[in-house]
């Protein structure tokens, strides 16, 4: 089993959900007590919230990526950044370290697309949604991503910080993120991706009005595909 290594802690509440899933996908694949050959560095996230308020993605680039290199020389033989968000700086993580960064949007583009689905609705922090990293790279890869209109994204936006990443969920929240869905599939969005990590705490993707690309489960199984060695198609709840 190749060891796999996680940059977490943005936030831990999802981070937490990514340590889970591993150990049981890989427990589910090898059977037994078998749990997963990893390592996790969770930085402070409130360090990387200020940087990105203040638009310093310089300055969170080099934070993970010392991060990323601080797993490598501890014997990760990949990395995960365990965010949506801060794959706005994949590219400068990639660039610090020899082993394969598992890059989120590649991966939940890869489950759309093997699922037939190229119109979803993203669901995710502002950053996300309006900065053009994730859209961009969506769209090389054949994916047309909707976003929500500029209310929905500061609703959206204000539920992970406010709420999800300080470790509470409130029903209003899912009704509202629910009449975002079927905004979307009155308008012709064929799907749903959860794009950023804390998401899945809030919506179940098997009770949702359309097929659903969980971003983290999704990442998850990456990491253990890569671990293990491909197992079955990446999941789309339908
Ligand atoms: N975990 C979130 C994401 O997937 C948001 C937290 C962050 O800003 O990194 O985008």
């Amino acid at each position: 089993m190749r060891r796999i290594g996680l940059i977490g802690g943005m936030s831990f509440e999802s981070t937490a959900v990514y340590y889970r899933l591993i150990n049981e996908m890989v427990r589910d694949r090898l059977g037994g007590l078998a749990s997963a050959d990893l390592l996790l560095h969770s930085v402070n996230f409130a360090d990387v919230v200020e940087m990105q308020k203040a638009g310093r993605w310089d300055l969170a680039a080099r934070h993970l990526a010392r991060s990323a290199a601080s797993l490598e020389a501890a014997g990760a033989e990949c990395v995960l950044i365990c965010t949506n968000t801060m794959h706005l700086v994949a590219s400068e993580v990639q660039a610090s370290i020899d082993i394969p960064l598992i890059h989120i949007i590649d991966e939940t583009a890869k489950a759309l697309k093997s699922n037939g689905l190229k119109r979803p609705l993203l669901l995710a922090t502002r950053y996300t949604m309006e900065h053009g990293f994730y859209t961009d790279r969506m769209a090389a890869l054949g994916v047309d991503v909707l976003v929500p209109d500029a209310e929905d994204r500061t609703a959206i936006h204000s539920i992970i910080f406010n709420e999800l990443c300080a470790g509470t969920v409130f029903d209003a929240s899912r009704d509202c993120a629910i009449a975002m869905i079927e905004k979307a599939k009155a308008t012709g969005a064929d799907s749903i991706i959860l794009g950023c990590t804390e998401i899945c705490l809030l919506l179940d993707p098997k009770k949702l009005p359309l097929p659903c690309a969980d971003s983290t489960a999704i990442h998850a199984q990456a990491a253990v595909d890569f671990a293990l060695g491909k197992g079955e198609a990446n999941q789309v709840a339908a």
